[in-house]
């Protein structure tokens, strides 16, 4: 086994000894009252009935003591269930909250590369997995090792001659899972690969579904899909056949044999004459009790190979490290931000911005332009801190960005995305979103963000539910939500990344106007494809892959004979134009 999935495992049992203890305590009560039944029946057989000692009273405390272990074995049993499967269940329940505790820190780096669908499939998935092991194991593989070693003393106290017959079952069994696991081993991990691969399935159409229906995709993803899950039904069937074949069958007929093999030297005592009933029928009622647990822990071997990959993935996904948080508490004061020959890829193979340099004064309003994939969003997830930037340096209030704590980052600095993000909820905690704000500052957000026509529109004001992922409303106001949530925080720096792209003319200006207002409390970084958005900026940037290619304002940029800007400016003119 994996030295590092056995920690995951074991790790949290170690945590609860106390009811670990407890549990192998009763278990072990369990386990010797069952053991003692066939003893008993030995007792009353060899001393009672064969001799015909019909001692009335002897005979009654026997049956009551009989009694007595079918109870305690029976309670015992039923009570180690319960603190094995609750302990199994807890240990599980803590480790899908840190699983996906710890997926909710990773950086966006991470989040970048990896594939929503596989992520869910080890939070929910892989963890079950886990969990039917652990079941399996605290209340299967470990109970039934105990009874079969509680069996094997009571054989041995009997008669070690006849013990070491059935001992060698054991061996028995051992090769039989062997050629089992041999058999199964492919399939078992077949079926986990499909069941991953669906999830990824599901979840990109469900995330895609309006565009997979606008493009008739949904009959090809329905196809995909039967192919993934027709090779799951497969991979499940060849499971069961082999098991179905080999293991029951196979079983029995060891059994049957060690069984056969026992009378045979029963027979032999007989003979010698120092045979004794009642260990013949005591051997035969342990024998049947015997083979139920070998098979159970053989069977639940296919769980075994199945948890291990899973336990192996999940303590992969919790080895990946989240970013080195910064430690710096110390509140932003006036926001001025320098950006210092900046340079960042994604991937090492592909630069997206080369050798910035920005200066910022506190409270000053800049423009970002440039086209599609020019690096703009890119600068703005810098500016949030959500990738480590090197080489170069970004500085807020002359500190390094990344040595501010992620709290002291997110309060300062606000950003109104490109795709806004609503969350299953209502309106109020979404723009709220758990954070500390006051009354005052809610509603004066939502004056600022021009949101109050939609408040009012709703049928429970502030307290309406919104659909899943806002699909109840439109894209326009949803960036509403989305610039009214990042203005409730009162941040002393806001990014804006085509914030209003989506918003009829009237109300940007409305917005322009709020945005105005705070101009020089708040320092504003604003991405637009509008250059009427940021025609007042006290500074526009114009981006061309990745490069600043014109900086200055807006009378200046349109002056530069054939520049880009002016340029831009023209189209967008000719435009309103046409459309007047
Ligand atoms: P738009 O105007 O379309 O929003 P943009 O200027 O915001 O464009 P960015 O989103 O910054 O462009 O992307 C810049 C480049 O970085 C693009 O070439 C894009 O392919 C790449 N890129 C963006 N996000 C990632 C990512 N998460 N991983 C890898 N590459 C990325
Ligand atoms: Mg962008």
């Amino acid at each position: 086994m994996n030295k590092a999935v056995f920690k995951l495992l074991v790790d949290p049992l170690k945590q609860r000894p106390k009811v670990f203890l407890i549990a192998i305590a009763t278990l072990l009560v369990a386990t010797a009252a069952e053991v003692a039944g066939p003893f008993l029946v030995k007792i009353f057989i060899d001393d009672y009935l064969v001799p015909g000692n019909y001692a009335s009273h002897l005979i009654a405390t026997l049956a009551a003591v009989y009694v007595a272990t079918v109870v305690v074995s029976g309670i015992g049993s039923y009570i180690q269930f319960r603190l094995f499967s609750g302990i199994a269940l807890r240990i599980i329940a803590d480790l899908r909250k840190k699983v996906f505790a710890h997926v909710l820190s990773l950086p966006m780096r991470w989040h970048d590369t990896s594939i929503s669908g596989q992520t869910l499939s080890r939070i929910t998935n892989d963890t079950e997995s886990l969990l039917e092991l652990y079941v399996s194991f605290l209340s299967s593989i470990l109970t039934g090792l105990v009874l079969i070693i509680g069996i094997l003393i009571g054989m041995a106290l009997l008669d070690v001659q006849l013990m070491l017959v059935a001992l060698g079952m054991i061996p028995a069994v051992l090769v039989l899972v062997y050629v089992y696991q041999k058999f199964s081993g492919k399939a078992v991990a077949d079926v986990r690969a499909r069941r991953a691969e669906q999830n990824v399935h599901i979840s990109e159409a469900i995330n895609g579904m309006s565009v997979l229906q606008a493009m008739h995709q949904t009959q090809r993803y329905g196809d995909a899909f039967s192919k993934v899950n027709e090779g799951q039904y497969d991979a499940r069937m060849r499971i069961i056949r082999t098991s179905g074949l080999f293991l029951r069958p196979a079983m029995d007929m060891i059994s049957t044999t060690v069984l056969a093999t026992m009378i045979l030297v029963f027979g032999f005592d007989v003979i010698g004459g120092v045979a004794e009933v009642g260990v013949l029928y005591a051997f035969v009622m342990y024998l049947g009790r015997f083979s139920e647990p070998l098979i159970e822990i053989t069977q639940r071997f296919s769980l075994f190979q199945t948890a291990m990959v899973a336990g192996e993935r999940v303590y992969n996904l919790l080895q990946q490290t989240a970013e080195d948080e910064g430690k710096d508490e110390q509140p932003i004061q006036d926001a001025s931000i320098t950006i210092n020959q900046l340079t960042f890829a994604y991937k090492a193979d592909r630069t997206v911005l080369h050798n910035l340099d920005i200066d910022i004064p506190q409270g000053k309003f800049i423009g970002l332009v440039g086209r599609t994939g020019s690096g703009k969003s890119t600068l703005l997830n810098l500016l949030l801190g959500h990738y480590p930037v090197q080489p170069g340096q970004i500085m807020i209030d002359g500190r390094p960005l990344n040595s501010l704590s992620e709290a002291n980052r997110t309060q300062s600095i606000g950003l109104i995305p490109q795709e806004p993000f609503i969350k299953v909820g209502t309106l109020r905690e979404n723009l709220v979103m758990d954070r500390d704000i006051s009354e005052a500052s809610l509603q004066k957000a939502i004056d600022q963000a021009q949101l109050r026509p939609l408040v009012n529109q709703l049928a429970n004001g502030l307290d309406t539910e919104l659909g899943e992922g806002g699909s109840d409303l439109s894209t326009g106001q949803r960036q509403l939500i989305a610039m009214a949530r990042a203005l409730a925080a009162e941040p002393k720096v806001l990014l804006l990344d085509e914030a209003t792209a989506s918003l009829d003319s009237q109300t940007e200006m409305l917005i322009q106007q709020a945005l105005d207002a705070i101009k020089g409390e708040v320092t504003l970084i604003v991405v637009a494809h509008r250059l009427s958005t940021i025609r007042q900026a006290d500074e526009i940037i114009l981006l061309a892959d990745g490069h600043i290619a014109e900086r200055g304002l807006h009378q200046d940029l349109l002056t530069i004979p054939n520049g880009r800007y002016a340029k831009l400016y023209q189209y967008q003119a000719e435009e309103v134009e046409l459309s007047a």
